[in-house]
């Protein structure tokens, strides 16, 4: 009897039940195609879970997520909770939850489909066969180093935050950085600011030291303002990129905006044990909550990262991946993409056409 991977599935607010219906749907193909099994239980989180427990994050949700092989998760917020005391606001959820899961590793792919690349800000040429993975330190650095505050000193206020990293906490992402870089095109890019910080100097000594361990990954370094004017004038010469947390969320957002689109960027929050936290990068659009019309397929992917990243399911992650770039390739498009000569559908036509090219390519 093969085995039961037990997914925790929080959906959130705004869009996120609609988007996470259709990942659903997906991984309900993949388990039709291959004989993998899945067992899906739902929890609340966010403002779903404030109108019903008063707290954005339940006991029972989280006791969920760590007793599950994997988090699958919608998005959270809503303007409603605006005006909430910011210690009991939607985002609080999510906050709480990547302690809690010690989620150390953030992973975005940043993915141009041919189909979609005049939909991006930059040239076409520019971006056309652009594939990176953007991995960020989620837990240390300078938005969690101590002493920070802002305090009187001579007479004046002054601001502090630290930047700080322990071997060990380079260590880990690094490595984690190189073994993603082994499953791809065996290329690591290491960024920091080590002609001015010192943590960015002993960042870049564990690099190496940790490489020696990696002698088939091409390894290079960076200068973080390099990195930004790289990314926009020559984005295809990278492959995996790693860096600390405010470095890699000012440039994993500059990056993601290679694509164009907002609805095709997945992400996972990864860990050394226990479950990792697959969600789409982008909020809850209450704009569009439940009117069909938000793209699903930043989340379709980010539950293709769960299969490869937390149950080792290659070979079923790349058919839906596949089965993603066929269904563009056919010309269908949720609104936040569409282009002329294309077919528009809905959020839940989307995750018709990708379950349905799953089961289909059966044939091929
Ligand atoms: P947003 O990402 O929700 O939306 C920005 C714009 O992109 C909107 O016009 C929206 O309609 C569009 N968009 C986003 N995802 C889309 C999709 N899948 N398909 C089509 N269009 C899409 O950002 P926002 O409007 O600044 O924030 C809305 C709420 O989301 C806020 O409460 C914010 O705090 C929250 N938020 C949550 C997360 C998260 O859950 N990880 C991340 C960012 C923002």
């Amino acid at each position: 009897m093969s085995k039961t991977y037990k997914i925790a599935v929080l959906p959130g607010d705004g869009i996120g039940p609609e988007i996470i219906d259709q990942g659903i749907k997906v991984l309900n193909a993949v388990s039709k195609r291959f004989g993998v099994n899945f067992e899906f239980t739902k929890a609340l989180i966010g403002g779903a879970a404030i109108d019903v427990e008063g707290v954005p994050l339940p006991d029972s949700t989280l006791e969920l997520a760590k007793n599950s092989d994997a988090v699958f998760m919608g998005s959270i917020g809503d303007w409603k909770y605006d005006k909430l005391d910011p210690a009991i606001r939607p985002e609080c959820g999510l906050l709480k939850i990547r302690k809690e899961l010690n989620l150390f590793a953030n992973l975005r792919p940043v993915v141009v489909y041919d189909e979609l690349a005049a939909s991006s800000t930059l040239k076409e040429d520019v971006v056309k066969g652009v594939d990176i993975m953007m991995v960020r330190e989620l837990t240390s650095g300078l938005y969690f180093g101590e002493p920070k505050g802002i305090e009187l000193r001579n007479g004046e206020k002054v601001g502090f935050n630290t930047m700080i990293y322990k071997e060990s906490e380079i260590e880990r992402i690094v490595r984690l950085a190189f073994d993603i870089a082994m499953k791809r095109r065996k290329k690591l890019c290491s960024v920091d600011k080590a002609n001015v910080l010192d943590v960015s100097r002993l960042w870049r000594e564990v690099v190496e030291r940790v490489a020696k361990d990696y002698p088939e990954v091409e390894l290079s370094h960076i200068y973080v303002d390099n990195a930004a004017m790289q990314l926009v004038r020559n984005p295809k010469q990278y492959d995996v990129m790693v860096m600390e947390n405010m470095f890699g969320d000012i440039l994993s957002d500059e990056a993601s905006m290679l694509t164009g689109s907002l609805g095709m960027l997945a992400s996972a929050s990864l860990t050394d044990k226990g479950p990792a936290l697959y969600e789409p990068s982008h909020g809850s659009a209450p704009d569009i909550k439940g009117q069909d019309k938000a793209n699903p397929i930043a989340t379709i992917m980010s539950a293709a990262m769960m299969l490869k990243y937390s149950f080792n399911l290659d070979k079923e992650a790349n058919a839906m991946e596949e089965a993603i770039k066929q269904v563009l390739k056919e010309g269908y498009r949720t609104a936040d993409i569409m282009s002329e000569g294309a077919s528009l559908v809905g959020t839940n036509k989307m995750g018709d056409l990708v379950s349905e090219k799953i089961v289909c390519n059966i044939l091929n």
